[in-house]
């Protein structure tokens, strides 16, 4: 297509991740009148299940919550490793033929709204060439994640140029990279710290976790008993129903319990550190945060994975803070050397809004952190466009699946009432701003400042609860009054 022959389709969803194939499916199951392309940068389905190739590399969310609603997860394992979920995304993508419809090395630069014509302008860069492609659509369906693609989070750590090992971050994991006898240093304490250390250890010489300062790590099994159960007395579909509503109740429960008890479940998780690491262990110093409980996402450790690495003495955790990278590993405030042939950085990701997308409407440029979160699926003032985000307290899919019914009941409804436009508005002074995530967790204190707000109330509150949000997206009413509606012709410039 040239320049000035854009190719049109009713939707466009950007991102072939879990989410842009969950947006997929929806659509054609629910508005199948309607043309939809997805355009992914890069040229594979699955995102993040595809992008991160480090050892370990694993959901900390059970599979039952972060499976689609529609097609049960089927694999013994709960917590699953990376590859199962990439597979389990990919065959999703081919068993509803949504692979046909994506167009890979489609990276999408800017989107650009015109209420005199209610479309939107789509313009990508595609392939290695980079080669300008525009296309149109009337609604436009971020799924592009949370986070910078290009790199993850790197601090300058002095003396990094003079250390004469490997320095890897997980988020680019080298293929070659063999650590088999070699000394390991991990610095950070996230979820992909925890992940990789214990997978590591099992060939590296021994792997060192570097942490500032502890995070709270919760053992699991790696198998659901329960839902295993039910698989093997009732039809798939209703096992699997059953046991994600569980597992999300359960998971909802935990939550405020975390918030409710803050104290009680902080003696609980430590205690439980204890219990799996012996009496003999700094407990104290190496596993009892400064946060309480969900102040920051919890780590998982399935089967207790973490806590055997270093009871067999092949891990050990320093908490302590870097003073400088040495030619032969890091000298620390303390002043110990810990030395190393391969310092891993799992510092953490960037986030990133929209996939880095350029947002104009009527030739105003989108300041995302002047926007605000409605129903945590659309933009104020940004007409005919949703994006999915998911929960930071549970399985991103609850939520990715939600926002995916909600989008279709709203194209639908516009069809059948002649709109051509939707935008969220929010005029109501009684409502404040707030953080769309109130993590403490560095990753989202670095960034939280470009991202839209929350508002203190409905429909701009988000609740983190998939229950009032199934009651909210699923049933409650699409005609809000907080949605400005109009047909062809009475289309409005945004405020
Ligand atoms: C290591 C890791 C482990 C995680 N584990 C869990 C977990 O256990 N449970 C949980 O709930 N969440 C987890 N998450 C969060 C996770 O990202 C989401 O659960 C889920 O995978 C997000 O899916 P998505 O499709 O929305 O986004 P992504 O997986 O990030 O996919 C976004 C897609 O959009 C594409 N894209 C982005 N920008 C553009 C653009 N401008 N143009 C075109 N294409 C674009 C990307 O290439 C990518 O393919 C984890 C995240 C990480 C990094």
């Amino acid at each position: 297509m040239t320049d000035t022959m854009p190719q049109h389709f009713d939707v466009i969803v950007v991102g072939a991740g879990l989410s842009g194939i969950d947006a997929g499916y929806h659509l054609q199951g629910y508005c199948s009148n309607k043309s939809y392309v997805i355009l992914e940068s890069r040229d594979a389905i699955g995102g993040t299940w595809d992008l991160f190739r480090y050892p370990g590399i694993r959901s900390d969310s059970d599979m039952y919550t972060f499976g689609y609603s529609f097609r049960p997860w089927q694999t013994d394992a709960s917590i699953a490793d990376g590859e199962s979920i990439r597979t389990y995304v990919r065959d999703t993508a081919k068993a509803y033929g949504i692979d046909r419809k994506i167009r890979f090395g489609h990276r999408v630069k800017r989107a650009s709204w015109s209420s005199a014509d209610a479309l939107w302008t789509i313009e990508a860069e595609s392939g290695p060439e980079r080669e300008p492609v525009r296309l149109t659509c009337n609604f436009l369906f971020s799924c592009t994640g949370y986070y910078d693609y290009a790199a993850g989070y790197e601090p300058q750590f002095a003396g990094a140029d003079k250390f004469h090992g490997r320095i890897v971050h997980p988020q680019h994991w080298p293929a070659d990279l063999d650590y088999a006898g070699k000394r390991v240093v991990v610095i950070g304490s996230g979820a992909t710290a925890v992940t990789i250390i214990p997978a590591m250890a099992e060939t590296a010489a021994q792997v060192t976790m570097l942490q500032r300062s502890p995070s709270y790590i919760v053992s699991r099994p790696s198998k659901d008993a329960v839902a295993l159960w039910l698989r093997r007395y009732l039809p798939t579909k209703v096992a699997y129903a059953i046991a994600r509503w569980r597992n999300a109740l359960y998971g909802l429960y935990l939550y405020n319990r975390c918030r409710t008890k803050p104290e009680l479940v902080k003696r609980f998780i430590i205690g439980q550190a204890r219990l799996q690491l012996g009496a003999g262990f700094d407990v104290k110093t190496h596993f009892t945060p400064r946060y309480n409980p969900w102040d920051q996402r919890m780590c998982l450790a399935p089967d207790g994975d973490f806590f055997r690495a270093i009871k067999a003495g092949k891990a050990d955790i320093v908490t302590d803070e870097i003073d400088t990278f040495t030619e032969t590993g890091i000298r620390l405030r303390s002043g110990r050397e810990l030395p190393a042939d391969i310092i891993v950085t799992a510092t953490g990701l960037k986030m990133q809004m929209l996939g880095g997308i350029d947002m104009v409407v009527d030739g105003r440029p989108i300041k995302f952190a002047e926007t605000m979160n409605f129903r945590g699926a659309m933009l104020s003032d940004v007409p005919n466009a949703a994006h999915v985000f998911g929960y930071t307290n549970a399985s991103w899919t609850l939520k990715a699946d939600l926002i995916c019914a909600y989008v279709c009941r709203l194209i639908n409804f516009m069809d059948r009432r002649g709109y051509v436009q939707c935008t969220p508005r929010q005029r109501d002074p009684s409502i404040a701003p707030e953080p769309m995530v109130d993590f403490s967790s560095g990753y989202i204190q670095r960034s939280i400042g470009q991202f839209p707000h929350q508002g203190s109330k409905k429909p701009w509150k988000l609740y983190q609860n998939y229950v009032m949000d199934t009651l909210s997206l699923r049933f409650g009413p699409v005609n809000d009054p907080a949605l400005e509606f109009s047909r062809r012709g009475e289309s409005r410039q945004a405020a």
